[in-house]
């Protein structure tokens, strides 16, 4: 079974195209520093500027919460949303190194950006070495 990703279209191109280039951007809204989710509107839900520009991300959150997905094809494959320290929540898979444990509700997390079987990036997120 072929995994697929979001389609890349004219407005999101910026998006997979950072993530090409190794970064996570996200909106951040030039007026009063507010940070969207990637597929949010282009008005800043804060103070309503229309200044909305892609700032790459530090990317490191933290576990809000997690599933484990049993039937994928690789194996467990366990999914989450993470909330970054810029403050977006994203809904995104979590890899476990045997060596720092199971990902789980609150642990730090870092970025790892993974790709789809057609090469199409995609962020994921590592548990951290510093939990
Ligand atoms: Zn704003």
């Amino acid at each position: 079974m072929t995994r697929r990703g979001a389609v890349a279209s004219e407005d999101s191109q910026w998006y997979f195209a950072a993530l090409a280039a190794g970064r996570l951007e996200l909106p951040r809204c030039a007026a009063c520093g507010h940070w969207a989710r990637p597929t949010s509107a282009s008005l800043c839900a804060e103070c309503g500027s229309d200044a909305m520009t892609p700032m790459a991300s530090a990317g490191n959150g933290h576990i809000v919460c997690t599933i484990v997905d049993h039937r994928a094809v690789e194996g467990e494959r366990v999914l989450g949303l993470v909330e970054l320290d810029e403050g977006p929540w994203i809904a995104t898979q979590i890899l476990s190194d045997s060596d720092r444990g199971r990902p789980a509700q609150g642990m730090a997390v870092e970025l790892r950006i993974m790709a789809f079987d057609n090469g199409e990036p995609v962020p994921a997120f590592a548990v951290a070495r510093h939990n």
